[in-house]
């Protein structure tokens, strides 16, 4: 879940350089402000790289091995990491060399001796981009309002959680959750009220999954999806009954519903996957027991249990 008044954590660079007073240099200098991981070879910098996903690479290009230019060339052609930008460091001054990093991809080249104040302006410049590429990519797939992941993620999620789920011949679940009576909600207390309860519903909801391949998405309006891989019907259960309870304790007053206060109604459906299993399939199932839940008083869970 995306927090957007919360300033986000340190930014990860990556120092690659065969000679370790080198690294001990542009560690000194960076290590007050960003988390600074190194590798002393090529080979080691493209498994680093891809495992933790650094914001910057800062990278020497004469190396034993693989160079500098090798390793730019191998990440500019892994989907998962081209997206990263690379600053090249190095004694090599010729302005030759230097149009060949830019060509490969790099994004700023750096010729020793440097100025650390000049180095650390442009880390600073670059990192800033960076920061404001990662927040648009994640403000396509992030719900504006209350900062869950939103209906084309869960679309996404949902197919390729299926297909993983028919491979492994594990089960699949879904909760369909729907605030109850938030039409008159609204109307009583007005539309920017109304989004704040949205948004605390979404916190509340995102802070009772426990395991990290658990989704939450905004499905629309006051309707929000769960997608618990690998989970059974009893542990779907376990945790629409989390969700259920943990609206309830928030005890939003709510004069317009019944309960005076805010609560939601949930449907629970768990697939076990077959080759021809399609999304549909565990949507319509779970939407049924969602229209249950409400037909049967609301504030409550219902299972799709007639498959
Ligand atoms: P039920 O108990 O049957 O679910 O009744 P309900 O009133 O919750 O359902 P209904 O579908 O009639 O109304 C949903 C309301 O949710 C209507 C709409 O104004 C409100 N809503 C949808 N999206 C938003 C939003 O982003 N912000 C606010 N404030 N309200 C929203
Ligand atoms: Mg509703
Ligand atoms: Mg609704």
């Amino acid at each position: 879940m995306i927090n957007f008044a919360e300033p986000t954590n340190r930014q990860t660079i990556l120092v690659v350089d065969d000679n370790v007073s080198n690294i001990e240099v542009i560690y000194e200098m960076l290590a007050p402000h960003y988390e600074v991981l190194f590798a002393t070879s090529g080979v080691e910098a493209l498994e680093l790289t891809v495992s933790t996903r650094p914001d910057l690479l800062l990278l020497d290009v004469l190396m034993p091995g693989l160079s500098g230019y090798e390793v730019c060339r191998h990440l500019k052609s892994n989907i998962i990491t081209q997206h990263i930008p690379i600053i090249f460091i190095t004694a090599i001054g010729q302005t030759d060399s230097e149009e060949k990093g830019l060509k490969l991809g790099a994004i700023d080249y750096i010729a020793k001796p440097f100025s650390p104040a000049v180095v650390k302006a442009r880390i600073a410049n670059h990192l800033e981009l960076k920061r404001y590429r990662d927040l648009l990519a994640d403000l396509a797939w992030i719900d504006g309002l209350t900062g869950v992941r939103n209906r084309r993620q869960f679309d996404d999620f949902l197919e390729r959680e299926l297909r993983t789920a028919v491979r492994a011949d594990r089960p699949l679940s879904l909760i369909m959750l729907d605030i109850d009576y938030f039409k008159p909600y609204n109307d009583h207390y007005g539309h920017l009220q109304g989004d704040d309860c949205l948004k605390t519903v979404a916190q509340a909801l995102s802070q009772t999954l426990c395991r990290s391949a658990d989704m939450l998405f905004r499905y629309g309006g006051e309707e929000f999806a769960c997608l618990l891989p690998e989970t059974n019907a009893a542990g779907a259960m376990a945790v629409a009954t989390r969700m259920l309870e943990c609206i309830r304790t928030l005890n939003i007053e709510h004069p317009a519903s019944d309960k005076k206060i805010v609560t939601v109604s949930l449907g629970v459906c768990t697939l076990i996957p077959q080759q021809h299993s399609k999304t549909e399939d565990l949507i319509a199932p779970a939407d049924k027991a969602l229209y249950q839940a409400k037909a049967l008083g609301r504030n409550r869970i219902e299972f799709a249990d007639d498959l």
